[in-house]
């Protein structure tokens, strides 16, 4: 069983390596324990409120409970002061959408399914254990090598357990793939990760997102309402089953949406001969995954010079125009 190790330094017993990843609240390293060489990574959080503490707290011990191959595994977890370290299980094949759209993928509806496959499986498991993920989205979802086909959910940092009797409300997620009954604060459920579920399947397949507006206000307004098409160019290649599983997930009644084990039920996940194996265009999820890295590293910048960092602005080269395009 992990328990946080307090007041003891991370630096004793794990030596730091290069910065992998950023978020809203961690930096997390690659590392290596010193006494067995194991390599991990190293999360950590600044945590200057107890509030912040708490809440890490929190991600550690659904983390805990969560032992499963498609779901990140805890490895161990510190308290130094005001930095909480926590150390995971290294996932070293990025991001989902950085790999698919790596030049050497090909995308079909089959390999789709492969990918929705294993996120619902992680879903129902993390369902099964009456906790709810609510940040399903793209960036969350990583490959466990850079070759292979299999992936791993992160970041249960929103995670909340779940008591069905109960009213659970939040005010919180990605506007782009939250649920009508966050952006509403009605009461949550299951079938909240299950509408994050079928808007990256719909990103997945199309790269295109469904409720995306100029802006977030705009964003959540097409949420609360529900409504959303699929765009003919981008769906044009795309069986009826495809959309079937879509639109099932993607309906504003929450009760109404399947569960997982539901949608692993779905046809889509199990009958080969639904899938085209016709090549999928990858040109549009290119253009949004390039934009959402220009959104991230737009927001880092912003967050140094809120710091005070003096940044020459001239300095940072932009590579293409396409990208250049992209950040309006
Ligand atoms: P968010 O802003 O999405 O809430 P966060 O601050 O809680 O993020 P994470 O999402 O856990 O932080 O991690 C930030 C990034 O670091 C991830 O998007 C991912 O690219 C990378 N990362 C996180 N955990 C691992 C891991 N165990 N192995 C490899 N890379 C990881």
């Amino acid at each position: 069983d992990i328990q946080i190790r307090r007041n003891v330094d991370p630096k004793d017993d794990y030596e730091l390596d290069s910065e992998i990843g950023r978020g809203k609240f961690g930096t997390v390293y690659k590392c290596k324990e010193k006494s067995t060489g194991l390599p991990l990574a190293a999360k950590f959080i600044g945590c200057p409120k107890k509030e912040d503490r708490r809440n890490v707290e929190r991600e550690i011990d659904i983390m805990k409970a969560l032992q499963h191959p498609r779901l990140i595994q805890v490895y161990d977890a510190f308290e130094n002061g005001k930095v909480m370290c926590v150390i995971l299980e290294l996932i070293e094949g990025g991001e989902l959408f950085e790999r698919v759209i790596d030049d050497d993928f090909i995308l079909t509806e089959k390999s789709c399914t492969v990918f929705m496959r294993q996120i619902c499986e992680g879903v129902e498991f993390i369902h099964k254990q009456k906790i709810l993920h609510l940040d399903m989205k793209p960036e969350n979802v990583l490959c466990l090598t850079k070759t292979g086909n299999r992936i791993k959910i992160i970041d249960f940092g929103l995670a909340r357990r779940f008591d069905p009797d109960k009213k659970l409300q939040v005010l919180f997620g990605t506007p782009e793939f939250v649920a009508p009954e966050i952006v509403n604060f009605d009461a949550i459920g299951y079938g909240t990760d299950m509408w994050s579920v079928g808007v990256i399947c719909y990103v997945l397949l199309s790269g295109l997102s469904p409720f995306m507006g100029h802006t977030d206000v705009e964003t959540m307004a097409n949420v609360t309402v529900a409504k959303y098409d699929f765009e003919e160019e981008a769906f044009a290649e795309i069986t009826d089953t495809a959309k079937d599983f879509i639109e099932k997930l993607l309906v504003k009644d929450m009760t109404s949406r399947p569960s997982a084990v539901e949608a692993l039920a779905h046809p889509w996940l199990n009958i080969d001969r639904v899938h085209s194996n016709m090549e999928l265009s990858k040109s549009k999820l290119k253009r949004y995954v390039i934009k959402k890295r220009w959104i991230r590293a737009v927001n880092m910048i912003v967050a140094l010079k809120r710091m005070g960092a003096k940044i020459d602005t001239e300095l940072i080269h932009i590579e293409d125009d396409e990208n250049k395009n992209n950040i309006a």
